[in-house]
């Protein structure tokens, strides 16, 4: 699947309008700056404690959007603290737009702090195309959409994702993306390989690993000394450490798909540590834990910029499934082998994981 993102633009507004929503764009902007500062201040956030006159639901977008932009500051995936400017979309979830027909032609109605409009869009073919698919019946295609200003013009960017099928027919077979899937992990930190043939490269965990447990028993050394500083410098100099390994693999993971034609990437979905691990330390050792965000983050970065799409793969069992025959059982892997009990297919069990993960892209369908 990709996300493609299409601007709808809406017809002129009339001048109450144009002043509303510039208004309404303003008080986003504002909003955001603000929750920035206060996420950076350690507060949590809710539309409650948030008093901006928008739309609860506009100031929930406002705070997850805040709070992505702190927690990629804090992950050295972006590099200083995040400012939104003036010019920033507002965003307005899927539950609070629509399309509709009405006398021969379509509409988008979305709701801001003047109520819910309904407003002409300019008519294209893909809004002919793709409007039936968005209207309220249709609640699953829906995704947030962003509404932005250019000069005295507003345009509504509508993310739509495409199953491959869909994308592909539209082309002729020689421009097929290949899949290539990407395993993360401890013992190997990555493995990518492409579906067919089966071009592959391994990135081993062991220098990462050495690197860490370096630092923890500097760490632990000091700890008793309870010497809190140097334990603070060993922490930064262990991510910044980490930050240029990340980067480096990530640029490594691309340059491996730009061999192929058309490439996609397929990767596990990660976790959010915080969700999944209740001490940094036990979440230091897991691969939800944020060096592996990090990596994802730069990998998407990178990707975005030579137009491959990312898809995130639920990993469910992908490493104890057989890529030969498809039988799952937790006892076809045992520790870095993988030997089907049904097929008896052997194979390295990170592989496995990355040529199951490299074919989930076949069979999906449209949805946002
Ligand atoms: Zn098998």
């Amino acid at each position: 699947m990709a996300t493609i993102t299409y601007l709808v633009k809406l017809k002129k507004p009339s001048k109450r309008k144009h002043k509303a929503w510039l208004r309404e764009q303003k008080t986003f902007v504002h909003c955001l700056n603000d929750c920035v500062t206060r996420l950076l201040n350690g507060e949590k956030l809710t539309s409650k404690n948030v008093p901006f006159p928008l739309k609860s639901t506009i100031k929930n977008e406002a705070i997850r959007r805040a709070k992505k932009a702190v927690s990629d500051y804090k992950m050295e995936v972006a590099k200083s603290i995040p400012v939104f400017k003036a010019n920033t979309p507002i965003s307005i979830n899927n539950q609070n737009w629509d399309t509709q027909f009405k006398k021969g032609r379509w509409y988008l109605g979305f709701t801001t702090s003047m109520g819910k409009k309904y407003l002409p869009v300019l008519e294209t073919d893909w809004v002919n195309t793709y409007f039936p698919y968005l209207t309220k019946l249709n609640r699953n295609f829906r995704g947030t959409i962003q509404l932005l200003r250019r000069r005295r013009n507003w345009y509504v960017a509508i993310p739509i994702e495409i199953s491959c099928d869909i994308g592909q027919s539209s082309q002729n077979k020689e421009t097929q993306r290949t899949p290539i899937g990407i395993d993360l992990g401890l013992r190997h930190i990555a493995v990518i390989t492409e579906l067919e043939p089966g071009k592959r490269q391994w990135f081993s965990g062991k220098e990462v690993g050495y690197i860490r447990r370096h630092f923890r028993s500097l760490r632990r050394s000091l700890g008793k000394k309870k010497a809190q500083r140097a334990i603070e410098q060993i922490g930064n100099k262990e991510r910044r450490w980490i930050t240029d390994y990340n980067r480096k693999l990530a640029h490594d993971l691309i340059t491996f798909c730009l061999q192929f034609n058309q490439p996609m990437i397929q990767i596990e979905q990660l976790e959010n540590i915080r969700n999944t691990c209740k001490t940094t330390k036990q979440a230091d050792r897991t691969i939800h834990s944020w060096p592996f965000y990090q990596l994802k983050m730069f990998i998407k970065q990178k990707a975005a910029k030579h137009n491959i799409p990312v898809t995130d793969i639920d990993p469910y069992k992908t490493s104890q499934t057989c890529f030969h025959c498809g039988y799952e059982d937790k006892r076809n892997r045992y520790k870095s082998k993988f030997h089907c009990k049904q097929c008896g297919y052997v194979c390295h069990a990170d592989l496995n994981a990355a040529k199951n993960i490299a074919r989930s892209a076949r069979s999906t369908s449209l949805a946002v």
